[in-house]
């Protein structure tokens, strides 16, 4: 009540339809009465105006609150008084009624129409950095532009860069008029109806009258945050409906909303970040640098007026400074309130900020550093399912290759059938990839927007019934389970190369030269296999073209035939350990021609040179031996001074090794000879010494459900046998410290499943015995260094992979643990460690490095 007493004795003051008058009105119910009395004929059209929109604003307001909220700011008698006023200003003033007046809307037709607004002022956009030494290069630049002195600190603001969009918010004398989308900085969209349901933007500034300026143009970032995002799109699976990618995904179809009402419930957040163009009425100041001098004293003001500033703005005066900020943000990237993409760095002085001036689209006093995206967008080219180690068949998508925080990615998994149907992705969607720190790319969802005009190119994924690779019926496991599993774990090919690339890894059998190209040809040597004849052609390993030339068609020869289907040498891992050269000489894989293009330039020297550039495959398929040379002449033989030996008649002799085929002779008798190549020579060297290996890695090598390295070390220390761990129940596995009762039931099932006859596994348990392969632990001699102690690892170290720390560390009875704590008695820190060196400072545990390490497993202690 004493509001309205003050300003109905303002009022006794102003004359109504004065200039002052006009200027004081407030969006209360006294003053609106006022305007009953109001003879707008007196009125000049300048006046006519500025009236006008201030009672359109609210009126505006009141119909957009009324309308989503259905509870208006004002009573029914001020908002007739104001929509009265409104229509004896437009039939007195023609030019004030338009299309987009109050006036003219009605319950039913109250939508936002998008028109085209000119910005009072431009809204520039940024320079983007995306390293420290651009970084540093702008600052110098700055310096240097301004000739700065070196010894003296020049004041900057640093802010965090909201992934949101920009907006310009213009308040006439204190009340928001227009809200508008950037656009292409010279013209916007009129969104203001939408603007006005954004809950943290006020409709009226704060502060005396004296504080509030005629005009101003306040920029800002609309964004949605985390909560709110989450909250979305929850409520969208709920609805069936897919979800938002991401939260600007989300804040950007809010915006475009039509209809406010949807706007309203999107929840949408706004931070100012800038200023346009600033206008004091008469006798208030007329250079805005005498009231604003500085970009944060404008921050200072618009918290006076009730607008939101970022709480994470600082105000710093060094480089180094900026890098704090750049490096406190990298790594709090996921913990504040909403989607952030880089740091902002403006001079804060805003004389000089019109020194440094602006180039035609952004300005030269500030500056965008950006992060690494952690999101990109891609086109979703297909779906492919997988069949893994343990029979788990996966959705892979397959991408359009884009780099992404650090590396390419081209495929992800979808985990399953269900995943896919969630994230409501279909074949052929732009799709946003996300890849957080070092974790593995994630496909988060489709963009929704950019399927308009694309809907005949869509089509939703269907998860097939039967194994991909040897066609088996999938089916789930046990009730309730989302992982469907091809149940032909023995012979799978896919389930097989898997497990074979497994035992082959360093964390097993270490058996290098069996990478994953061998894996293949010994257990799956058609993958690839062309569907018809069309696609074959034998001897075609690469075609040339010339720049800009297509490849000539090709024509199979008349009466050519695709080869006969090979058996795979390994049908179950049982027999690797009885691989023998001989059985691999007619094992051929299946290999695409490829497209190589030809580009022919002169270099300096005047010398023509060709350059290979390779197109991509060709859709034609050869094959080729997988582990044996072609025929080929014989070598010579040399003796140890690299000089041919000759045999008594003087005659070259050749070198045929024991394991080679003499095919034919040649001219002169040279014998044509196929051999393994050298490194099937050496693969099948590395199988024959992986028998001697460690239980723990023969675990390992068995793909036993959740047992990796660290849980097969585990268990082999306490076993020593694998006789000893086979007869354990899962009740007695669970009483070993690091057992949880889901690998015990795994483990005691394995063994009790490897114990039936006939069984598969029990047949590769017996004939890698029977190979000699080593079932027992041989490393008890080791001194229990680390009893009792816990060793965190981080950062990269100079002899040790992650891996074979955490083994050298359990190996001396220590514990290997994953985060530091208060129990962390050491923490090794390597080159670029994260988070955990920092919190192993704050908690005071003792830091060491990579030498100290090596005395503290040898000796249990740093000294
Ligand atoms: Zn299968």
């Amino acid at each position: 009540m004493e509001d309205a007493l003050i300003a109905d004795e303002q009022l006794d003051r102003y004359p109504i339809g004065s200039d002052p008058w006009i200027d004081s009105l407030r969006d209360i119910d006294s003053d609106a009465m006022e305007l009953d009395d109001l003879d707008v004929s007196k009125l000049n059209v300048e006046q006519a105006v500025r009236l006008w929109s201030r009672l359109s604003a609210w009126v505006e307001g009141d119909q957009v609150a009324y309308y989503v909220k259905d509870a208006p700011l004002s009573s029914d008698a001020a908002y007739d008084a104001r929509m009265n006023c409104l229509k004896r200003l437009e039939s007195e003033f023609p030019q004030l009624d338009t299309p987009q007046s109050p006036t003219h809307r009605v319950g039913g037709t109250f939508s936002n129409d998008f028109t085209a607004v000119r910005h009072p002022s431009q809204m520039m956009s940024l320079d983007d950095v995306f390293s420290f030494e651009e970084l540093r290069a702008w600052y110098d630049g700055v310096r240097k532009d301004l000739e700065w002195p070196e010894d003296k600190l020049l004041p900057m603001t640093c802010e965090v860069k909201i992934d949101g969009l920009a907006l310009n918010l213009i308040y006439r004398n204190g009340v928001l008029t227009q809200g508008l989308t950037r656009g292409d900085g010279v013209t916007g969209e009129d969104i203001t109806m939408n603007v006005r349901t954004i809950h943290s933007i006020p409709t009226n500034l704060d502060g005396p009258e004296g504080d509030i300026p005629d005009m101003v143009e306040i920029r800002g970032e609309v964004f949605m945050r985390w909560d709110d995002f989450h909250k979305l799109n929850e409520a969208n699976e709920d609805a069936g409906r897919p979800p938002f990618a991401n939260p600007r995904n989300a804040a950007a179809g809010s915006l475009r909303q039509k209809d406010p009402r949807i706007t309203a419930q999107r929840h949408l957040s706004f931070y100012a970040h800038g200023i346009g163009e600033l206008v004091w009425g008469s006798g208030k100041p007329v250079d805005v640098a005498d009231e604003v001098r500085n970009q944060s004293d404008a921050y200072t003001m618009y918290r006076k007026w009730g607008v939101p500033i970022s709480p994470h703005n600082r105000e710093v005066t060094d480089f180094d400074q900026i890098l704090d900020m750049i490096e406190y943000y990298g790594e709090h990237r996921g913990d504040i309130e909403h989607a952030l993409d880089g740091i902002v760095v403006k001079v804060d002085d805003l004389a000089l900020q019109r020194r440094l001036g602006s180039t035609s689209r952004a300005p030269r006093w500030a500056i965008a550093y950006k992060y690494p995206p952690e999101e990109v967008n891609t086109k979703l080219l297909n779906i492919v399912v997988q069949v893994g180690r343990t029979g788990r068949v996966t959705p892979v998508a397959i991408l359009n290759p884009v780099y992404v925080a650090g590396s390419t990615v081209s495929r992800t998994t979808l985990h399953n059938a269900y995943e896919v149907k969630r994230k409501g992705i279909l074949i052929g969607d732009t799709v946003v990839v996300r890849k957080a720190g070092d974790v593995i790319p994630e496909l988060v969802g489709p963009v929704i927007a950019k399927r308009e005009g694309h809907e005949q190119d869509l089509r939703e994924f269907v998860m097939p019934t039967r194994c991909p690779s040897c066609d088996t019926v999938l089916r789930y496991e046990k009730e309730g389970d989302k992982d469907l599993r091809c149940p032909n774990s023995e012979s799978c090919p896919a389930q097989l190369a898997e497990r074979v690339i497994n035992l082959a890894a360093r964390k097993a059998f270490d058996i290098e030269h069996l990478g994953d190209q061998s894996a293949v040809a010994l257990t799956n040597p058609e993958d690839n296999r062309p569907d018809s004849v069309e696609a074959y052609a034998p001897g075609v390993r690469e075609i040339v073209v010339e720049p800009g030339e297509e490849p000539a068609p090709y024509l199979a020869p008349s009466g050519l035939e695709l080869p006969p289907i090979q058996e795979p040498v390994l049908t179950s891992e049982a027999n690797l350990f009885d691989l023998e050269a001989s059985d691999l000489r007619d094992v051929y894989v299946w290999r695409e021609a490829q497209i190589i293009e030809v580009r022919r330039h002169v270099d300096s020297h005047g010398k023509e040179r060709k350059v290979r550039h390779r197109l991509g495959g060709s859709g034609l398929w050869h094959r080729e031996p997988a582990f044996w040379s072609g025929v080929k002449d014989a070598p010579l033989k040399k003796d140890a001074n690299r000089k041919t030996v000759k045999d008594s008649e003087g005659n070259p002799e050749y070198e045929v090794k024991p394991d080679a085929v003499i095919v034919g002779h040649g001219r002169n008798g040279r014998p044509r000879i196929e051999e393994p190549t050298e490194n099937t020579r050496k693969m099948l060297d590395e199988i024959e010494k992986a028998k001697h290996t460690d239980l723990s890695r023969v675990l390992v090598a068995l793909s036993i459900r959740h047992v990796g390295p660290p849980t097969a070390f585990t268990l082999a220390k306490h076993f020593k046998t694998l006789d000893a761990l086979a007869d354990a129940s899962a009740e007695e596995l669970e009483q070993i410290d690091g057992i949880g009762a889901e690998i015990a039931d795994s483990i005691a099932t394995f063994f009790e499943e490897a114990r039936m006859p006939g069984n598969w596994r029990g047949r590769v348990l017996e004939a890698w015995k029977a190979a000699g392969v080593g079932m027992s632990t041989h490393d008890e001699g080791l001194p229990q260094t680390l009893e009792g102690k816990s060793v965190v690892v981080t950062g990269t170290l100079e002899h040790f992979s992650r891996e074979s720390a955490k083994e050298a560390i359990e190996r001396r009875g220590g514990k290997a643990s994953g985060s530091v704590s208060r129990k962390t008695d050491w923490v090794v820190v390597g080159a670029n460690p994260g988070s955990k060196a920092t919190k192993a400072e704050e908690l005071g545990i003792p830091i060491i490095d990579e030498q100290q390490f090596d005395t503290l497993l040898a000796t249990g202690d740093v000294q």
